[in-house]
């Protein structure tokens, strides 16, 4: 229901935690987070049932990481625990995503992902099928993992050993970004970073965005470049 995500130069926990609490007003029933531990290649996440705050209390004060994805949710499939709160990780793959996948039996048949399978969300079938056909390279598993997707989808996806990087792609589902001399962001909802920059684009549909600390490349699933259409907010906040 409500996602952002940041890297950059700053530590990203209060960035996130703060940023998922202005998305609060968008109602949700659980919170979670994930970073790179440590700036390395390893990926940490805490997760629960319940409001940013609770989040917030199991979160560890020491976490100096620059990197990280923030999400609330609205469950649509599977009940509401900390099982099914996101972010969802799978082998390589620590993913949040808003909307649903609509065609998930289906996927769970045919890639034979249920022995891998936690919770009884949509989304973790979602990271597992990513998972399932991540080969070194995210760009070119999420340019063959999107097309088999049939529903609305906004992710933020972490892969193990790409520190630094965050991969979004969407359709249908909100997701806006900015780039700041303190990193750069992603969001469900502008509201999430507007204390950071009034500048934004919005993420234009099945195309990628790989969020670097000090860039953003972005292209379609065909592999051609898209340049970012940046927008002014000219409300007062
Ligand atoms: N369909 C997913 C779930 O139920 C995502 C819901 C959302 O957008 O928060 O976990």
């Amino acid at each position: 229901c409500g996602i952002i995500g940041f890297t950059g130069k700053k530590e990203a926990q209060d960035i996130l935690l703060d940023g998922l609490a202005k998305l609060e007003y968008r109602g949700y029933d659980s919170a979670g987070i994930a970073f790179f531990k440590d700036n390395g290649g390893h990926i940490s996440i805490r997760k629960t049932a319940g409001k940013v705050n609770d989040l917030r209390a199991i979160c560890d004060d020491e976490n100096s990481s620059t990197c990280g994805i923030g999400h609330t949710r609205w469950a649509t499939h599977g009940g509401v625990s900390n099982l099914n709160a996101h972010p969802h990780k799978v082998g390589k793959v620590t993913l949040i995503h808003n909307g649903i996948i609509e065609n998930y039996h289906e996927i769970v048949e045919k890639y034979e992902l249920q022995p891998v399978l936690k919770s009884e969300t949509d989304t973790e079938v979602a990271a597992a099928l990513f998972d399932k056909m991540f080969n070194g390279d995210p760009i070119e598993t999420i340019k063959k993992t999107v097309p088999l997707f049939k529903g609305s989808f906004g992710f933020c996806i972490m892969f193990k050993d790409h520190p630094g990087k965050i991969y979004c792609v969407r359709n249908v589902s909100p997701m806006v970004a900015t780039q700041t001399e303190d990193g750069t962001f992603v969001a469900s909802d502008l509201t999430a970073f507007i204390t950071f920059s009034r500048r934004y684009f919005i993420v234009p549909e099945f195309s990628i965005v790989t969020m670097e600390a000090d860039k953003f490349t972005i292209q379609d699933l065909e592999g051609n470049p898209v340049e970012p259409e940046y927008l002014e907010v000219n409300w007062d906040v």
